[in-house]
């Protein structure tokens, strides 16, 4: 799938790779486990619908965070992300609203590429759609099946023969998965959150309500493909992660990106599949943001209480403002949008602006210094924003000395936080 261009981020003084990164699985906040010379990130994608609200942008404005800082840090970066082109929810809207849901994913997607274009995240050297991977589902789940780690669940109630199920504790005794621990997350906590998320617990003829659909069998009015002795269908939501990122990715992986609300079980279950088939872990580092609220509401799509991109974008809203407002809070940290959040932003903006035009222009390399020390600390952008201010302000530590070594703050500002403001 074609993916969106973005111009090449200035060349600034490269600064050492010293990012600790906070990973779920783990609870500690370390070295995300890329060598001396490349690095690799898997971000999940989006489901093509409600495309781009301000919860999808803070998600991947965090991630290109960290793409900007390994490629500041002199690093390769292979970075790969995925669009949920054919799910449940996207068939559910393309039939609630009477159109096609092909066309649907089609002009979803055109606009999510549009805003990442605009918000001046780095494009992926792989966007993949769910529909592009089906035979790679395929191996995976025949696999899964010969092993002993998937089943095949009998028809009946309406449901026909056939759909494949991921086998949680098959998978536990064979491998070295075992369930909780990408999302760190308890029986109780994964049990309550499973059916809001797209499981299915209640399925009869599951081994255990927790086990993951794999591979769906054609129902009349559905999409499906080929899927070999599996049978016409369609593939699982995990799965579908697992395999695009073993395709252009190393085993593990560096970091595995999303929103938190995919800890569990999209990524518990992603990381699973994946060690099932090869044996090996999926990722060294799985990060999380944050949930963006509107109106004291997480923002969702089921909720409809959404802010797009394209919405502030058509009013006239500089898109640099947008990303400055999402910079403004840690990418753990939930938050709010709101108007104040976008005009506050505005006003930073214009304030660094006036100060390209001020004696501190060329002080990049203490403006380098201090926001690589910030993001180095788990990706610490409101302190890098503060380090901005602090040299608009003319207060910045070092200013004197980075003057005898000029370095444009201007192309600092774009290479390493995206915010482009000339
Ligand atoms: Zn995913």
């Amino acid at each position: 799938m074609k993916s969106w261009s973005t111009p090449a981020p200035p060349t600034v003084p490269s600064r050492p790779d010293r990012l600790r990164l906070h990973d779920t699985a783990t609870g500690r906040t370390r070295h995300p486990g890329n060598d001396a010379q490349r690095a690799s990130l898997y971000v999940c994608g989006i489901t093509p619908y409600d495309a781009t609200h301000l919860g999808h942008a803070s998600t991947y404005v965090a991630f290109d965070l960290l793409h900007r800082y390994w490629r500041a840090a002199g690093l390769e970066v292979a970075y790969v992300q995925n669009v949920t082109d054919v799910d449940d929810p996207l068939l559910e809207r393309a039939e609630a609203t009477g159109v096609d849901w092909r066309a649907l994913a089609e002009e979803q997607t055109d606009l999510f590429r549009a805003d990442m274009a605009a918000l001046e995240v780095l494009a992926p050297d792989h966007y993949v759609g769910a529909t592009e991977a089906v035979g790679l589902v395929v191996d995976a789940v025949e696999t899964m099946l010969a092993a002993g780690r998937a089943y095949r669940v009998p028809g009946g109630d309406g449901e026909p023969d056939g759909d494949v199920y991921f086998d949680v504790r098959a998978a536990q005794s064979a491998t070295d998965w075992r369930l909780g621990q990408v999302s760190a997350m308890g029986p109780d906590e994964m049990a309550a959150v499973f059916p809001e998320r797209g499981g299915d617990p209640d399925r009869p003829g599951k081994r255990d309500p927790l086990d993951p659909l794999l591979w769906r069998v054609h129902r009349e009015g559905e999409p499906a493909w080929d899927g070999r002795s599996l049978g016409s269908g369609r593939p699982g939501w995990h799965i579908e992660c697992s395999v695009i990122s073993r395709a252009h990715l190393p085993a593990p992986f560096t970091v595995q990106g999303g929103g938190s609300d995919l800890r569990f079980p999209h990524h518990e279950f992603s990381a699973a599949h994946a060690t099932a088939v090869d044996g090996l872990p999926l990722a060294h580092t799985y990060a999380h943001t944050g949930m963006v609220a509107l109106d004291g509401e997480k923002m969702s799509k089921s909720l409809g209480n959404l802010e797009l991109v394209s919405r502030l974008r058509a009013r006239g809203v500089e898109p640099v403002a947008v990303r400055a407002a999402i910079l403004a809070h840690h990418y753990r940290s939930d938050w709010e949008w709101s108007e104040q959040v976008l005009t506050d932003a505005q006003a930073r903006v214009a304030r660094w602006r006036a100060a390209l035009d001020g004696p501190h222009a060329a002080a990049g390399v203490a403006v380098l210094d201090a926001v690589h020390a910030a993001l180095s600390d788990d990706l610490d952008a409101p302190r890098a924003l503060e380090a901005l201010d602090a040299w608009a302000a003319g207060t910045l530590p070092g200013l004197a000395e980075a003057a005898a070594d000029p370095v444009p703050v201007v192309d600092v500002v774009a290479a390493l936080l995206g915010l482009r403001l000339r």
